[in-house]
């Protein structure tokens, strides 16, 4: 099947109408190729989602290559010289193309392409089209960045050539000694523009060191007070035969396109190439999500808005960064919780946690019950099931007994707890696919199933997972939600979907029954679907609350009003 219209809407209608009772028809309802298509018919662009490209480290190159050149053209200069002027102005272009056109000559001695002395007399000045008329013009424009720059180069250069004068620039090779390190066996010697020269290895010294140790792609002068800087092909030619360095001065110019261009950001996951590129705005962040996919794999979510390397749907990054302080300010009171042990409520032994199930029973005495709120279990599946909201009347008679911030700190544990237990159990799914993975392989054993009709239980261990991050977001936005019919109706969203989560997550941790292997499956992929489309409900419909501004907050929210 190729497309998601084919999956049949009775049986999303189905469980919508049985909602409240049981989820689940052994018989009938969704197969696994429905599974597949609800699942992968995303091809059209959902509300919670934002438009966006990944792109190689080749095609970043090939961006930036394409600005260069239309600097090149447009200010008809060396191709060496265009990238030292678009660095020296952050990759902007449209600011560059405005100085330059105002005063070439001052730009061109600020971005290292000209010594002053030489400025009005280079090519990026006079060799173009476009002749400077006003060179008295301030200086100012590329002031600050300067200052800071010369800081950084100054310390090593004095470390490096503290002996050094202007060299005279007429002396030739037979005569010459480097006035660095003046060894007159040195037969190779080089300059930039300014002709300040040096010997191959000296030169060769000093870009390893700016490039490797201080991650410097912006490589001046070695002589002192001489502001000149090497464009790309004088660094690739000092560095022959030193591939290494030069591949990481190449990796240093893409890295300072990147982190300059704010449509571009590369995927923080670990020793990843690749970029994205997407074109989000500032305010937007107020009312949208940007999760994106870096193409190098499926599982390098992050968000282009913060710097949260992970998917944090449904909440907007202000909230989520927000709600991330308070766990890592609050972490102390709250370390008891995430403790992966419990007592028994009724026999007060030991109960250890080592799945993402919650409903426990005792070993000991049998009892059940909620891991999350240590409720009887039975209650939990019920239509009365209230695990996932606080109850505001309970913490009131809290706050008659107890001081107010015993209060506030139970209403903030309450939202703390349920959030770190999808957290944890989150982590603990590296075990929970493995053991999955033993029940695929015994299921295809004591059934006639291949090992294809088994990954049924990968995938709803996929979507649990997928689904209990969604939940841990939710519980971090409530806690800042106004209450009100709003939050009542968001609630009721969170609880279906974190009911629904608990019950495919039971279904799947439950011991393997030879006998009904086949039911299960059908039970499995059903409850699978199912959850799907309640996670959808989640995001779709907090989505949509930023959008149209439903959300109120029970605390100032940066970037809203
Ligand atoms: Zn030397
Ligand atoms: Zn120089
Ligand atoms: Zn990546
Ligand atoms: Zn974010
Ligand atoms: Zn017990
Ligand atoms: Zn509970």
């Amino acid at each position: 099947m190729s497309s998601a219209d084919e999956y049949s809407d009775d049986e999303i209608d189905y469980y919508d109408e049985d909602d409240e009772g049981m989820l689940v028809d052994d018989d009938e309802s969704a197969s696994e190729m429905e599974l597949d298509n609800f699942s992968e018919g995303a091809s059209k662009k959902k509300i919670y989602e934002v438009d966006y490209e990944s792109l190689s480290q080749a095609e970043v190159e090939k961006q930036m290559k394409s600005d260069v050149d239309s600097i090149t053209s447009i200010f008809g200069v060396a191709e060496d010289v265009a990238p030292l002027l678009l660095r020296h102005f952050d990759w902007n272009k449209e600011k560059l193309i405005e100085k330059y056109m105002d005063n070439a000559a001052t730009v061109s001695v600020a971005a290292g392409i000209a010594p002053p002395e030489k400025a009005p007399r280079r090519p990026a000045a006079s060799g173009g089209r476009l002749h400077s008329s006003s060179q008295s013009s301030k200086e100012s424009l590329i002031g600050p960045r300067r200052s800071s720059r010369r800081t950084a180069s100054a310390a090593t250069k004095s470390s490096k050539s503290k002996v050094l004068e202007r060299v005279t620039p007429q002396v030739h090779n037979e005569s010459f000694v480097c006035p660095i390190c003046f060894d007159d066996t040195q037969t190779e010697f080089l300059s930039l523009v300014c002709d300040h020269k040096f010997c191959k290895s000296c030169w060769a010294a000093y870009i390893e060191s700016k490039v490797k140790t201080e991650a410097e792609s912006w490589i001046a002068c070695m002589a002192e007070d001489c502001d000149v800087v090497a464009p790309d092909n004088f660094v690739k030619q000092v560095l022959t035969g030193d591939q290494r360095t030069w591949e990481r001065f190449h990796e240093l110019l893409v890295r300072h396109y990147v982190s300059h261009r704010p449509d571009l950001k590369y995927c923080p996951y670990p020793s990843c190439t690749y970029t994205v590129s997407c074109s989000i705005t500032r305010a937007s962040l107020a009312t949208q999500v940007p999760i994106v996919t870096c193409g190098n794999s499926t599982t390098h979510k992050f968000c282009f808005g913060c710097n949260i390397d992970s998917d944090h749907r449904p909440v907007i990054c202000a909230v989520a960064k927000m709600w991330l302080q308070k766990c890592h300010d609050d972490s102390e009171t709250a370390n008891w919780i995430k403790s992966n042990t419990k007592e028994c409520s009724k026999c007060q032994s030991t109960i250890e946690k080592n799945g993402g199930c919650n409903h426990m029973t005792c070993k000991k005495c049998k009892y059940e019950f909620c891991w999350v709120c240590m409720g009887p279990w039975s209650e939990h599946g019920t239509s009365w099931y209230n695990c996932n909201r606080y109850d505001e009347k309970a913490s009131k008679d809290a706050r008659d007994a107890q001081s107010r911030s015993r209060a506030s700190l139970e209403r903030y544990l309450h939202y703390y707890n349920r959030w770190a237990n999808h957290e944890q159990s989150k982590k603990l799914s590296v075990e929970l696919y493995a053991k999955t993975e033993k029940k695929m392989e015994e299921m295809q054993m004591t059934s006639e199933l291949s090992w294809i009709e088994v990954q049924f239980m990968k995938k709803a261990v996929d979507e649990v997972i997928k689904c209990r991050t969604t939940l841990m977001w939710t519980y971090g936005m409530a806690y800042y939600l106004e209450s009100g019919n709003e939050k009542e109706l968001y609630e009721d969203n969170q609880r279906d979907l974190e009911r629904a989560v608990e019950d495919l997550s039971e279904l799947i941790e439950s011991p393997l029954d030879p006998e009904v292997i086949k039911t299960l499956r059908q039970k499995v992929t059903d409850r699978t679907v199912y959850v799907t489309k309640r996670n959808e409900i989640v995001l779709e419909d907090t989505a949509r609350g930023f959008l149209e501004g439903r959300w109120a907050w029970n605390v100032p929210v940066a970037g809203l009003d």
